[in-house]
């Protein structure tokens, strides 16, 4: 078996290629290794599976985040996505039934039927983005946000079936109701049948006989709705939390799109995130630093823990409070981050005439010069922080 390819490269996209473009160039790779047009075709089979694996990941943003981030395996815990890999990848159903979206409509797309049943359409409707800025503290405990959404909704006249109060439907008469029409065409390799969806019913195999008038036959109106949306916690910037069946309502009562929720972090004041973990910079005095003490330090969840310093400690110096930074996302990572303490000393900028003449006192000491080993301390972890 050879070594999986990166999946940009079995699609053949660039690293910053937008869905359109993964699902266009998916889209030629499935045409081309499709198993009608290469029959007993090992490679061409194996090349198929391979853009689907590689789409399945791409066109979901979140999977592709996590790939992106992580590679082949997932984040550590998560087993990897889906376990194609070593489950030997998925069946053929499973590729048609997952993507058939991408050929424009159920099962077979342009002259590829498979010579199965055509099954009519259900509609789906689109997916929704959000936007939504979350402070450090709602992404600390996780939080439930509520929308104001503009959708389309299911129309409440004829309840989503576009027709009006009375009227049925009919069997469509372009397509007798199969749903897709068939051409015969003259092509350099003989006749060739071409099969696409039906123009006059959309797929669906039927029309309606008498169009309800509030939705013009769609089943669906544009209108408003309030969603609560739940946002786990340890969410990062950039991550997509997608919501199943909130999105546009289906034509014809069918199947409804998500709301796919972008997060953006809120810069905080007190701490900087690096990862699950969270850097809080700690200004001691000098007499502190020298003397040793105690000092309060403030935790994300509003509440202070008090912390030892020890006589004669350096700056540069780091306190790591464990499982006091943030949780890791729902079966991703492992378990609370750190609280990191940086530690820093502060030297006034202005000094009574007292103070002034205590630090001339001290600085006459060759004991407030600081040794060679001690700068080369500093400098060192000056040095391993940028690295
Ligand atoms: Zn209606
Ligand atoms: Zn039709």
């Amino acid at each position: 078996m050879a070594e999986k390819r990166d999946y940009y490269e079995v699609l053949g996209v660039d690293k910053n290629a937008s869905e359109d473009e993964i699902k266009k160039a998916y889209r030629k790779i499935a045409i081309k290794y499709h198993p009608d047009r290469n029959p007993d075709n090992k490679e061409a089979e194996a090349k198929f599976k391979e853009a689907a694996e590689a789409y399945d990941v791409l066109h979901d943003p979140q999977k592709r985040q996590q790939y992106d981030q992580f590679g082949f395996n997932g984040p550590a815990g998560a087993g990897g996505f889906g376990g194609f890999s070593s489950a030997g990848g998925f069946s053929m159903d499973d590729i048609f039934s997952m993507f058939g979206d991408v050929f424009g409509g159920r099962g077979g797309f342009g002259g590829f039927g498979g010579g199965g049943q055509h099954r009519p359409t259900q509609h789906r409707g689109s997916d929704l983005r959000l936007k939504v800025r979350l402070s450090l503290n709602e992404i600390s405990t996780g939080v439930t946000k509520k929308f104001k959404v503009k959708k389309d909704i299911q129309c409440s006249h004829c309840h989503g079936s576009g027709a009006e109060a009375g009227s049925g439907t009919e069997t469509c008469p372009t397509c007798h109701g199969s749903g897709v029409v068939t051409r015969t065409t003259q092509s350099l390799f003989g006749m060739m049948q071409t099969q696409s969806v039906c123009p006059t019913c959309g797929g669906e195999g039927k029309v309606i006989k008498n169009k309800c008038h509030e939705c013009g036959g769609s089943g669906v109106v544009k209108g408003e709705e309030v969603v609560e949306i739940n946002i786990p916690a340890g969410v990062e910037e950039g991550m997509v939390v997608n919501v199943p069946g909130k999105g546009n309502a289906g034509k014809h009562n069918g199947i409804p799109g998500n709301i796919q929720v972008y997060i953006e972090e809120e810069p905080n004041d007190t701490f900087v995130r690096d990862g699950n973990n969270l850097i809080y910079n700690l200004l001691l005095s000098f007499p502190t630093a020298a003397l040793g003490g105690n000092v309060e330090i403030p935790t994300i969840d509003g509440h202070k823990v008090r912390i030892k310093i020890e006589p004669g400690t350096q700056p540069g110096k780091t306190l790591r409070l464990r499982g006091k930074g943030l949780p890791a996302v729902q079966g991703y990572g492992r378990g609370m981050g750190d609280l990191v303490v940086n530690i820093s000393i502060y030297v006034p900028k202005t000094l009574s005439k007292d103070e002034k003449q205590a630090l001339e006192k001290m600085q006459k000491s060759d004991n407030f010069e600081g040794d060679v080993s001690t700068k080369q301390t500093i400098f060192q972890k000056f040095k391993n922080y940028f690295n």
